[in-house]
């Protein structure tokens, strides 16, 4: 018999309702800062990827009000029809200038670039090689292009030499986080620069959470693992994480660059990034290159986060960077956190499975050069705060923490 759609949806979600699986979106109504106000209280966020504190700076809003006055609030058209201005050309440019790549091309988002740079260059025979805690993006893009995908224990670079000497005649690409979203740690880039080269197979590193904070002028972290062009072809830029804007960029290589631009899907058969969103992104690009205080500042504040959360005898994960995730085990234990949290004036994330894996829900705390030392105290002090209310069995739904 033909199954019920409908039931069995309604079956799916009263499982993740019985496993605290549920997703709630919040509103936020003003954001001022890292200060947000949510259904009518202002909270403190640490859960946002405006590492760099560029998304409300003002030369960037400026750029993007005169852009949409001038070139209007949309696209129009797909790149290669009529919506391809010059500002996105400037932008293209400005990036291969920073990154230091021969081109660049610009993508809706960098779920997106990801499906396309996946899709454009392997076929059904080939196989696509991903660290097991890669971003969802690239696991749905080898699902999408129809190749083999393989995965390799996280960080295990002879894992991938593994999964690539096990299919030694077919096309092979090898892809990567650079920064990991939900852990924070770095992928092992030179070895896996090395395992490509001898394998033969391309090295594409999507480093949505390391352009702008890590490496020289922020160059990110194939810049930072001393790569170049030669051992990683193609990386992925995205503009909605530090630099504060929206959309994504492929670099790299000339031409497999041109190859995506006159054959991926993800990009013919799309409409171009409205031109003001380019020219904002263009603004960020050029503040994150030259203001190395935002850099300074966003370390300061991971150096003073991690050393406060060790002084309370919080075990945090192995990252240096802006993603500081607070290990909690369950869902439930997450969720109890995240509600002591902002009943303190504190806004996390929990995150959970299927995001991470089982048995690895966590909070996901992220800084930004806004945040202020203060800022930091009051978070390290509310989290042994919630710490000591969860031991005690005030946990989940307990109201007294509702009114703290
Ligand atoms: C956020 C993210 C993406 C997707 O980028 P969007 O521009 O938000 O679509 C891809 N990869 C990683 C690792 C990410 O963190």
């Amino acid at each position: 018999m033909r199954p019920r759609l409908h039931e069995r949806i309604a079956q799916a979600r009263a499982q993740r309702d019985a496993q605290s699986r549920i997703r709630v979106r919040r509103h936020v109504a003003r954001r001022d800062g890292v200060r947000y106000e949510v259904d009518g209280h202002w909270l403190v966020g640490f859960c946002s990827n405006d590492y760099l504190g560029l998304a409300h700076q003002f030369g960037v809003v400026n750029a993007l009000q005169d852009s949409a006055a001038r070139d209007g609030a949309g696209g129009m058209a797909s790149h290669l029809v009529c919506g391809h201005h010059q500002v996105h050309d400037a932008l293209e440019r400005e990036l291969a200038d920073w990154l230091q790549v021969p081109r660049a091309l610009l993508f809706g988002s960098g779920y997106l670039a990801n499906l396309a740079v996946v899709q454009a260059l392997l076929g059904d025979d080939d196989v696509c090689v991903q660290d097991r805690l890669n971003h969802a993006s690239l696991i749905d893009a080898a699902r999408l292009a129809g190749c083999k995908l393989r995965r390799y224990p996280h960080c295990d670079a002879e894992g991938a030499l593994r999964q690539l000497r096990s299919v030694p005649d077919v096309g092979a690409m090898v892809a990567t986080d650079g920064v990991f979203s939900m852990d924070g740690d770095l992928a092992p880039l030179r070895e896996l620069a090395l395992v490509s080269r001898v394998q033969h197979a391309l090295l594409y590193v999507d480093d949505a959470h390391g352009v702008g904070t890590l490496g020289p002028d922020g160059r990110g972290s194939v810049a930072a693992a001393r790569l170049d062009t030669t051992a990683v072809p193609l990386q992925l830029v995205t503009f909605g994480k530090a630099l504060g804007s929206y959309g994504a960029a492929v670099v790299g290589d000339a031409d497999l660059v041109r190859h995506l631009a006159e054959t991926a899907r993800p990009y013919i058969y799309t409409t171009a990034l409205p031109p003001a969103q380019a020219a904002a992104s263009l603004a960020a690009v050029k503040l994150a290159r030259r203001e190395h205080w935002r850099r300074e500042k966003l370390e300061a504040a991971i150096a003073r986060f991690r050393e406060g959360a060790r002084k309370r005898g919080f075990e945090l994960m192995a990252s240096n960077t802006a993603i500081q995730p607070l290990p909690c085990g369950d869902e439930e234990h997450a969720l109890a956190y995240a509600k002591a949290l902002e009943a303190q004036g504190f806004w996390i994330s929990a995150i959970r499975p299927p995001t991470v894996p089982e048995g690895k829900s966590r909070l996901r705390i992220t800084l930004s050069a806004l945040h202020t030392p203060a800022d930091i105290d009051a978070l390290l002090n509310a989290l042994s705060w919630a710490r000591d209310a969860i031991d005690q069995g005030f946990g989940n739904g307990a109201p007294a923490l509702e009114h703290a």
